[in-house]
């Protein structure tokens, strides 16, 4: 647990609490950590049944105030030839907990948004090359706009839907949740054995194929069925 104090006893003015517009309600989501799945989507369809070749999944992370509201204008990112949009589910989680069992883990969600897991994919490369983290690859500013959270109670836990990503209206990213290879439930499961999860963590699900360059100027619109929409535009 984080020492106990109050304003007067911080030597500087504490960090902000990053939040998240929640639908239906003047209430915010406030934002612990943002956890990110590795690839997690496959190319085609998944068979019913036990697939004995996948393996657990990876994680990584970015910083809560990474995460940037819909609407968005956002100054293109430094240091990179190559930015790409990854669309996503966000799980917003409600409560926390540690090795939550599979069939109890949607208890601990409150809520799902539409979130672009922005990468400087030229930075991503020489990290996996050299093997050093892809926390500067992953985890800079602004790197996570995110749309308003949809409360679970309203929608439900969506397993399967369209989600996609357009840049200046153009499709280039194109799926359905129920491509994912590792579940919601199983996601959320799995990480609690790694880290005691919190209220406030939200989970970005991986995203379907389509990653493409981002350019000074563009317009991204991302998008999944029942969950919402999300706009961001970089500045040219
Ligand atoms: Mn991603």
């Amino acid at each position: 647990m984080p020492p106990v104090g109050d304003q007067a006893s911080y030597a500087i003015a504490a960090p902000v609490v990053t939040t998240v517009a929640v639908v239906g309600t003047d209430a915010t989501f406030p934002v612990a950590r943002v956890f990110c799945v590795g690839r997690n989507y496959a190319e085609h369809a998944i068979e019913m049944g036990h697939d004995p070749d996948r393996e657990p999944p990876f994680f990584f992370m970015k910083p809560a105030n990474a995460v940037v509201p819909t609407g968005s204008r956002l100054p293109f990112p430094t240091q990179t030839q190559d930015l790409h949009h990854e669309v996503e589910l966000v799980v917003a989680l409600g409560e926390g907990g540690r090795d939550i069992d599979v069939d109890k883990a949607l208890n601990h969600v409150f809520g799902y948004a539409v979130g672009l897991d922005m990468t400087r994919r030229d930075m991503q490369a020489v990290a996996k090359k050299l093997g050093r983290p892809w926390d500067m690859a992953k985890g800079f500013d602004q790197s996570a706009p995110t749309s308003p959270i949809r409360p679970a109670a309203d929608i439900g836990h969506p397993a399967e839907g369209a989600i996609w990503l357009r840049t200046n209206g153009e499709i280039r990213q194109q799926g359905d949740l129920g491509q994912q290879i590792w579940k919601v439930p199983e996601t959320i499961s799995y990480l609690s054995t790694l880290v005691e999860l919190r209220p406030g963590d939200c989970i970005m699900t991986g995203t379907p194929k389509g990653v493409s360059g981002v350019q000074p100027g563009d317009r991204l619109e991302g998008h999944i069925d029942g969950v919402g929409d999300l706009t961001v535009e970089y500045l040219g």
